[in-house]
């Protein structure tokens, strides 16, 4: 990373304005290091460099790269209509960031939501054509069998696309429950074909994206974490 005064470096990591930034280090309220910050005038090299900013610690990152265990009830979109949007249950500073959601899952959708603010990433990860397998667990209106999974298998047609969709694996948990594994992002792609299958969604949760699954962060409902190279890695 290259050499920047600590306002900069500030203001880099979602501090707020430039301004508010120096209002910070001149009040006392940054550490770099561990050290007080005496002042923001020389350049500094923010490679490895821990900021702690009333009293928490933030590592300097280039781009932050996130996974939050999304709770019901809460929107994806940047402007949500009826529900808090997910930026709520992030620190502030991914908001100054502009920290997105990669692609989006419906408000009463739970589980994996990626969140970056690096635009070559969320334009990858979230492009129809990058083809990122993705696991989800629906809950059923109705008791089902393995014809629904032949079923889904095979491909239902729904309404607007061309030719009937497929998923490219299912598995039925129990009765009520079916497991399947998505290559595409349609709009409520799995609400819809579960309703061309016959049945009804009754909550649905994103359990796995690529090699990463929710069962191995261990977050609950509402939690996030930083993705590390490993958990990177292991997404498509
Ligand atoms: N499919 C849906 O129907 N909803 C989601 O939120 C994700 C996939």
């Amino acid at each position: 990373m290259k050499k920047q005064t600590l306002d900069r470096i500030l203001q880099s990591q979602g501090f707020g304005t430039r301004k508010g930034c120096q209002q910070l280090i001149s009040d006392g309220d940054v550490l770099v290091n561990g050290e007080p910050a005496s002042g923001y005038k020389l350049p500094l090299d923010p490679t490895g460099m821990v900021l702690t900013v009333f009293d928490e610690e933030w590592p300097v990152r280039e781009h932050v790269y996130l996974v939050l265990n999304k709770p019901a009830n809460i929107e994806c979109s940047r402007k949500p209509s009826h529900h808090p949007g997910v930026h709520t249950l992030l620190p502030e500073q991914f908001l100054w960031r502009d920290v997105q959601p990669v692609g989006r899952l419906d408000h009463d959708t739970t589980g994996m939501l990626l969140l970056s603010d690096d635009g070559a990433f969320i334009h990858t990860q979230g492009h129809p054509k990058h083809h990122q397998n993705k696991v989800y667990v629906a809950t059923l209106k109705h008791e089902v069998d393995e014809s629904l999974v032949a079923q889904l298998l095979a491909g239902v047609q729904l309404i607007d696309e061309p030719a009937p969709i497929a998923a490219l694996a299912a598995r039925l948990i129990d009765p009520l429950h079916v497991e399947m594994t998505l290559d595409q992002g349609k709009y409520h792609q799995v609400k819809r074909m579960l309703a061309a299958a016959g049945n009804r969604c009754e909550a649905l949760v994103r359990s796995q994206i690529g090699g990463l699954t929710l069962a191995s962060l261990g977050l609950a409902e509402g939690e996030w974490c930083y993705l590390d190279d490993a958990m990177l890695a292991r997404l498509n």
